[in-house]
């Protein structure tokens, strides 16, 4: 096997599916009446091997999300050669993990807790990067199994991340209830992006995180900047065994 091709990487076949996620947000974008710039995409890598992010990044894809604190340190290592990748934390983050990623990242989308916001603004203290960009998770959909803070907490989560000063407040970020139809996802990317505009406005909340691969139009069209989409661009993931 040679290094350029590695196992099971079909390099043609992704190249496909890049352009294809990328056009795809372009064309929502306009459908949406905004400029495809303010659109980011972020691909979402977890349980794919670095092999397949290198590739990516050839791609031109410089933006990867990644659930599982341990994963993403190994990848970081594996990829440390490719110093303008950037990794998005975008799984629940435990409190004592934060060390270990709070150098590595080039954001956090999902904290929410007062208690995170604390330990990452001192864990991410004298960052070489500078402060640490975060976003708040919001559980729009009310779940009890999902985390994410509740839109009550929301005022006071803010505030403790602008307390912090290792911490730059960048926005929101969601992962709504599943259904079958993604037109159903508006309603919550809706009540995200009025959660924005009641805290503060795109001025103090520039990005809202919403919108995977099977609603990222739906997001797009309710104000989505960064959407995360993995499935449509890496293939199915294996099941969870742990
Ligand atoms: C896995 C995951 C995604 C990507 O989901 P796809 O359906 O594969 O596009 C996006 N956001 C979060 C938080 C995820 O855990």
């Amino acid at each position: 096997m040679s290094m350029q091709e590695p196992p099971g990487i079909d390099r043609e076949h992704m190249a496909q599916r890049f352009a294809e996620q990328r056009a795809r947000i372009e064309r929502a974008a306009r459908d949406a009446g905004r400029d495809p710039a303010s659109v980011r995409l972020i691909a979402v890598s977890k349980t794919h091997p670095a092999a397949a992010l290198r590739v990516a990044y050839e791609l031109g894809q410089r933006d990867f999300g990644e659930n599982y604190v341990q994963e993403l340190l190994t990848k970081a290592e594996a990829l440390a050669d490719l110093p303008d990748l950037r990794f998005h934390l975008i799984g629940h983050l435990q409190r004592n993990k934060a060390r270990l990623v709070a150098g590595l990242v080039s954001a956090v989308h999902t904290v929410d807790s007062v208690r995170l916001a604390q330990e990452l603004g001192k864990r991410a203290a004298g960052r070489p990067a500078g402060p640490l960009p975060v976003l708040v998770e919001v559980n729009v959909g009310g779940e009890q199994a999902k985390s994410g803070c509740s839109s009550e907490e929301l005022a006071s989560l803010l505030a403790a991340i602008d307390a912090e000063p290792a911490l730059q407040l960048r926005g929101l970020m969601t992962v709504p209830p599943y259904t079958e139809d993604a037109a159903d996802s508006r309603p919550f990317f809706e009540q995200l992006r009025s959660l924005r505009d009641r805290h503060g406005g795109s001025e103090r909340l520039p990005e809202l995180s919403m919108g995977m691969s099977h609603d990222a139009e739906v997001a797009i069209a309710a104000g989505a900047t960064w959407v995360r989409i993995g499935t449509a661009l890496f293939g199915p993931r294996p099941p969870k065994t742990s």
